[in-house]
């Protein structure tokens, strides 16, 4: 946490506004519209699951429709396509990003509209802050007219051309879950440039209650608004946010001056235009056994690292799904370790990390 975060909270207390809405949301919202800028409007909610679900929709996604969705990614970013009943068709990752292969994606859409099922959104992720290929992504979906979805659950802080993540897609979603950049504990947010959607998603987070003195309805709502309490720890991590991205950025600088000159590891390098908020800091192994044999000689001294996301394809529960692979992702997951990368590592840490690493490889 920063320094205000308890007393926005306390703020909450003071006015009794204890409840899914009060001036801590409006508050925070305004924060992240002020960040984010290009004109969008922003709802917090509950969850950025709970905002994916909202996103697909608001652009009419229905039992049947396909949605393409990068298959590099965690779970949650396809998750509400099936809460709709609508089916994911996964596309794999270009090397350069590690996000969403704009070839693969262009491959998909000929093949699925060919068959005569046109897909009705994209999923498109900008993975551990890294912005994906948003020219080229951004192109396809116009080409073909297909809207994009842009899951910046990762990526608040990112930027690309300039640009902060979230506000490049048709519609964003940002997520403030625990281990997220910032947090409000469980939380989430839509972003949008068009103030309608703002209106629907926070119509249908609030059980889509009609205007009438008593309870109607006449479409089916849900309870994903973000609680006041929340938003009040919202308003102050909002304050640290350019700390916590520094703070990220220089955990990552630190790996990669110790290690990106020993034979066998290598890094996601930065491409010209792309600003990610180094949400993790991932390194790439020679292969899967000094994969492992790092992973487990940091566990053996009480320090977590993690392989990187399993793809959505190799996932049991998404088995029958279709999807546009390319060896890729699974490369990545098979060679790849996200590192220790909190905000709150110190040097101490990362040179007692850096020196098992070195150790072990
Ligand atoms: C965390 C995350 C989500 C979901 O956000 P929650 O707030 O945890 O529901 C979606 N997509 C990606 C890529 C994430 O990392």
């Amino acid at each position: 946490m920063g320094s205000n975060e308890q007393a926005y909270v306390q703020e909450a207390f003071d006015s009794n506004w204890v409840a899914p809405l009060g001036p801590n949301v409006n508050l925070f919202e305004k924060a992240l519209e002020d960040y984010v800028q290009e004109d969008v409007h922003v709802a917090a909610l509950s969850s950025g699951t709970a905002a994916i679900h909202l996103a697909l929709e608001l652009l009419g996604v229905t039992s049947g429709d396909l949605v393409l969705c990068q298959s590099f990614t965690f779970s949650a970013s396809a998750n509400p396509i099936l809460y709709l009943g609508a089916q994911p068709v996964f596309i794999d990752s270009e090397e350069k990003t590690w996000n969403m292969s704009p070839e693969l994606l262009e491959k998909a859409i000929l093949d699925c509209s060919a068959k005569g099922k046109k897909p009705k959104a994209i999923v498109a992720v900008h993975l551990y802050g890294m912005p994906y290929m948003a020219d080229e992504i951004t192109a396809i979906g116009k080409k073909y007219n297909i809207p994009i979805i842009e899951d910046s659950a990762e990526a608040l802080g990112s930027k690309y051309k300039g640009k902060n993540c979230s506000s490049l897609g048709d519609l964003g979603i940002l997520s403030f879950n625990g281990n997220k950049i910032i947090t409000t504990s469980g939380g989430g947010a839509l972003v949008s440039k068009n103030l309608e959607h703002k209106q629907r998603a926070v119509f249908l987070a609030t059980q889509a209650r009609d205007n009438a003195p008593h309870y109607q309805h006449s479409v089916v709502g849900y309870n994903y608004r973000m609680s006041n309490v929340l938003a009040g720890i919202g308003r102050g991590q909002m304050e640290v946010l350019e700390e916590r991205v520094k703070a990220r950025r220089a955990n990552h600088e630190f790996y990669k001056q110790h290690l990106e000159h020993i034979s066998g590891i290598t890094f996601l390098a930065e491409p010209e235009g792309f600003f990610s908020n180094r949400w993790l800091s991932c390194i790439l192994l020679p292969d899967y056994e000094t994969r492992e044999k790092i992973r487990l000689a940091l566990l053996e001294d009480d320090i977590e690292s993690r392989p990187l996301w399993k793809p959505m394809h190799m996932q049991p529960v998404f088995e029958a799904n279709l999807s546009y692979t390319n060896g890729v992702s699974e490369n990545l997951f098979e060679r790849g370790l996200c590192l220790p990368s909190g905000s709150n590592l110190v040097e101490e840490d990362l040179k007692r990390i850096l020196a098992l690493i070195l150790k072990t490889i």
